[in-house]
């Protein structure tokens, strides 16, 4: 197979937060090459575009069949799988497809890295091999692979007699989440001693790229397994993977810290295995084996306890019995209808945000030019497309589109109406807006500082103040700050809505804790009477206060859209847009000052 620089195997992440538009790509799933697998004198080979879950399949297969000195690579691996993302992921992500984003938080990098796993790489010219070792990341997401190059395959290799790998991530949750520090280590002693001839420690997490603890390493080179080598590992360990205060990710504490537990960790495993090889190595205590021990949860299970109604409660009377929500079992089978779910109308088009990436800011100049030649686009909608009133939201002070101005990054500034979710979102990016940046006001301080206030200000007061504080023994003061949330429903924002023929009457399918709201708010939108706005809502994935009036800022622009075309009009929004446009439940900043005084009875 040769490849051509403008063609690149499939880029999810590119394509939809970096806004890259490849012509070609490549599906490497589909490329026989890519997805083989060859066992081999020195280990397994794999075709880069082999998933994990097959990966793991062809592993746990090895272990079973292969003597256990000669699997502790493809244990590491499994071990690493069995917390890497979840089983949807791991169904689809392919192993070239990890190693090649090289992402220092990579849970299989340090593994291929300790173990020195080999690569075929390929162009047109032809193949060359490379170690995965740490000249093969060049710097934050870089590989030493040239651009008209492509990952062929890799070679994970058997581990030697004498050899032990382990390998260890720690996340802020256990299941499906990504690394703080991940890690993979790799001893290799001389036969029947516990003197260490080769020793590798990889790491994820500490810096832009997979990095190996060389200086540690060699450090310890012919030393015996032992307690003082523990403790020069730690100290070593300690100086060379320092991070910066500042470094990205944060918690430079904490990872500082996991380094050496993870090596702890590994020197704990390691002295239990060569115990068992019959070395008189040092004794552990048990509370400090557990360290060793290999967490796999089980599966959850619960159980609801309830109080049995009086004997005689009428059958109609639900208080107290234990009912299970209607919609639960569709719910977890996965049959629940959404709105999203609403088969697509003949006719249908589906519209994009176009927002301010301007926290505030006067708009000096919109081009829709490069938008209007993208695949597929019908309209471009602005302000002075809104038939009815532009002015909207619960306290009548925000704009169904920006006017002039924007007062947050988010803010919706117009829409792309095209034939489908990706026209529309490649036209929305297209737009080409042009701001005078104002000083913009983000934090409560801020706007208190600035004399920012929503009127009217709101005031409850009982009897004297004034007085009440001269007479008081004590007095407490102090602030209170809360901050934002993102209400992370799992159904994101959504509205499908549909024109009627009659009177300007509008049908909408949405998600919405305030259907009221929605129908009101479109209805002053589009100038008709509430009673032509009809509003549905089957079920909510969610909404937790986040659905009831952050859900007209979305449904206001598709219904003006489908107002204007005559045609049903559709959006769902993507999980990063929700989070940009909704504005989440607010912080709260407080100040308390209470009196006391003495009562004597
Ligand atoms: C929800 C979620 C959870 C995740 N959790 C984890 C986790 O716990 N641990 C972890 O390490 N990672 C995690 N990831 C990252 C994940 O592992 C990678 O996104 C995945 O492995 C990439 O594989 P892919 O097949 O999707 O690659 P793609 O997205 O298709 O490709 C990634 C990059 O590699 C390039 N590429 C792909 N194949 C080749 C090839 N053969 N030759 C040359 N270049 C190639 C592509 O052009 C692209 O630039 C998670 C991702 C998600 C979305």
């Amino acid at each position: 197979m040769s490849v051509h620089p403008s063609i690149v195997p499939v880029v999810g992440i590119e394509v939809k937060f970096k806004n890259m538009v490849y012509p070609v790509i490549l599906a490497p799933g589909f490329i026989a090459e890519l997805n083989a697998v060859t066992h081999t004198e020195d280990g397994i080979v794999f075709g880069a575009a082999c998933t994990l879950s097959h990966m793991g399949t062809v592993l746990k297969e090895a272990v079973h069949r292969l003597p256990p000195h000669q699997t502790q690579v493809f244990q590491a691996i499994l071990e690493q799988l069995r917390w890497f993302a979840g089983q949807q992921i791991r169904n689809v992500a392919a192993i070239g497809g990890n190693i090649m984003t090289a992402s220092p938080i990579s849970d299989l990098n340090p593994v291929f890295m300790v173990v020195g796993c080999k690569l075929t790489l390929r162009d047109k010219d032809g193949s060359r091999e490379v170690q995965m070792d740490d000249s093969f990341f060049t710097g934050y997401r870089k590989t030493t692979v040239r651009p008209q190059e492509i990952l062929l395959s890799i070679l994970i290799p058997y581990s030697k007699k004498c050899q032990f790998v382990s390998a260890f991530k720690q996340s802020p949750r256990r299941e499906d989440d990504i690394s703080i520090v991940t890690a993979a280590m790799s001893a290799m002693f001389s036969p029947g001693t516990d003197i260490v001839k080769d020793l590798r420690l990889s790491y994820g997490g500490m810096a832009p790229v997979t990095v190996l603890a060389k200086k540690t390493a060699n450090r310890l080179l012919g030393r015996q397994w032992g307690e003082e080598l523990l403790q020069e590992a730690c100290s070593s360990l300690a100086e060379e993977m320092s991070l910066d205060p500042s470094a990205p990710g944060g918690m430079v504490t904490y990872r500082q810290t996991l380094t050496l537990s993870l090596f702890y960790k590994f020197y704990l495993t390691v002295l239990q295995k060569l115990r068992l090889q019959g070395l008189s190595v040092q004794e552990v205590s048990s509370e400090c084996l557990s360290a060793t021990e290999i967490y796999h949860p089980e599966t959850p299970s619960s159980i609801q306890v309830y109080q049995a109604v009086p004997e005689g409660q009428n059958q109609d009377d639900m208080v107290g019995r234990p009912i299970m929500h209607l919609s639960a079992l569709k719910q977890a089978t996965g049959e629940a209808v959404y709105c999203d779910d609403v088969p697509l109308y003949e006719n249908e088009l589906y519209l994009a945000l176009i927002t301010s990436t301007k926290a505030h800011a006067r708009i000096l100049s919109v081009d829709i030019s490069a938008a209007e030649q993208c695949p597929g686009v019908v309209c471009c909608l602005f302000a002075r497309d809104v038939p009815g009133s532009n002015i909207t939201g619960v306290r009548q002070d925000e704009t169904v589109f920006a006017d002039g101005q924007v007062t947050c990054v988010g803010h919706i500034i117009g829409a792309v109406v095209a034939d489908s979710q990706l026209h529309a979102q490649r036209a929305a990016k297209a737009v080409k807006i042009q701001y005078e940046e104002l000083t913009p006001i983000v934090t409560i301080q801020e706007a208190i500082a600035a004399q920012s206030f929503y009127e009217p200000i709101r005031t409850i007061q009982n009897g004297d103040l004034e007085a009440g504080f001269k007479q008081a023994d004590h007095i407490l003061e102090g602030e209170i700050h809360m901050g934002g949330q993102e209400h992370f429903y799992l159904e994101t924002n959504v509205t499908l809505a549909v024109p009627r023929e009659e009177d300007g009457e509008m049908e909408l399918f949405i998600s919405s804790q305030s259907p009221s709201d929605s129908q009101s708010f479109v209805a002053k939108a589009l100038g008709v009477p509430a009673n032509r706005v009809l509003v549905r809502v089957k079920r909510m994935g969610g909404g937790f206060g986040g659905k009831e009036s952050r859900t007209t800022v979305l449904s206001t622009v598709v219904a003006v859209a489908a107002n204007k075309l005559k045609r049903p009009v559709r959006c769902m929004l993507d999980r990063d847009e929700d989070m940009l446009i909704t504005g989440g439940r607010h912080p709260f900043y407080g100040k308390y000052k209470v009196y006391v005084v003495h009562l004597s009875f």
